[in-house]
C-alpha cells in the first residue's frame, strides 16, 4: 500500500513546496503547506493572518500555538482524514514535532514517513534570491532570506535528529540538488 501520510522537512529553498505539490497530486492526497495557509490568511487579514504577519515579514517563525491550532483543525477535515496528507513546512520546531506526536494518536491517525530534502547553503541562497525576483514574496529580501536560513538551522534542523532517535516515524533523506524530475521519481519510489 502506498504511503499517504507524509512530512516534508528541509531548509527554505530546498524545493519542498514544488515536490510536495507534485507528489500530492500523484498520490491523490491533500498538500497542506502551512506557509501557504499563513500567506493566504495574511492577505485576507484574518485574525491568524494579523497575528502571523510581523513574524513572517521578518523571516521568523510564527508562534507554535498558532500553528498547532491550525494543523489540528486542518488534519481533522474530511479529505485529510480519509485520503491522508503531505505536511509541507510543519513541524518546524521541536515543540511542533512533539505536538504532532500527541495529536496523531488522539485523532486516530499515524505518519508513514518524514522526508528530509537537503541542499547546500550556497545553493539555497541563490535559489531564494531568484524566487524573490520571480514571485516578489515579501519574505524573500536578502536580509530576510539570511534570517530564515539561520532560523532553519537553529529551530528546524534539530528535527532530523528527533525523527532519527525519538519518533516511530521513519526518516529518509533525499538529495534536493538534482534535476526536478529525478527527485520526483525518487519520491514516488519512496512512497509507493
Ligand atoms: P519556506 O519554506 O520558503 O521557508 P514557507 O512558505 O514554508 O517558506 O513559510 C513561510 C513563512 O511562514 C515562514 O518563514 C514562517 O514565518 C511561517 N511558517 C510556515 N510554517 C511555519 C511553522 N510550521 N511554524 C512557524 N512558522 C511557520
Amino acid at each position: 500500500m502506498s504511503k499517504n501520510r507524509l512530512i516534508f522537512l528541509g531548509p527554505p529553498g530546498a524545493g519542498k513546496g514544488t515536490q510536495a505539490k507534485i507528489l500530492a497530486e500523484h498520490l491523490n492526497i491533500p498538500h497542506i503547506s502551512t506557509g501557504e495557509i499563513l500567506r493566504k490568511a495574511k492577505q485576507e487579514g484574518t485574525p491568524v493572518g494579523l497575528q502571523a504577519k510581523a513574524y513572517m515579514d521578518r523571516g521568523d517563525l510564527v508562534p507554535d500555538s498558532v500553528l498547532q491550532a491550525l494543523v489540528r483543525e486542518r488534519l481533522q477535515q474530511n479529505d485529510a482524514q480519509t485520503q491522508g496528507w503531505i505536511l509541507d513546512g510543519f513541524p518546524r520546531t521541536l515543540g511542533q514535532a512533539n505536538f504532532l506526536e500527541t495529536l496523531l494518536p488522539e485523532i486516530k491517525q499515524t505518519c508513514d514517513l518524514a522526508i528530509n530534502i537537503t541542499v547546500a547553503d550556497e545553493i539555497l541562497v541563490g535559489r531564494l534570491a531568484k524566487r524573490a525576483e520571480l514571485e516578489g514574496r515579501s519574505d524573500d529580501t536578502e536580509e530576510v532570506i539570511r534570517n530564515r536560513l539561520i532560523v532553519y538551522s537553529q529551530e528546524t534542523a534539530p528535527l532530523i535528529d528527533f525523527y532519527q532517535k525519538s519518533s516511530s516515524t521513519p526518516l529518509v533523506t533525499v538529495d534536493g540538488d538534482r534535476v526536478l524530475e529525478v527527485i520526483t521519481a525518487e519520491l514516488k519510489e519512496l512512497t509507493t
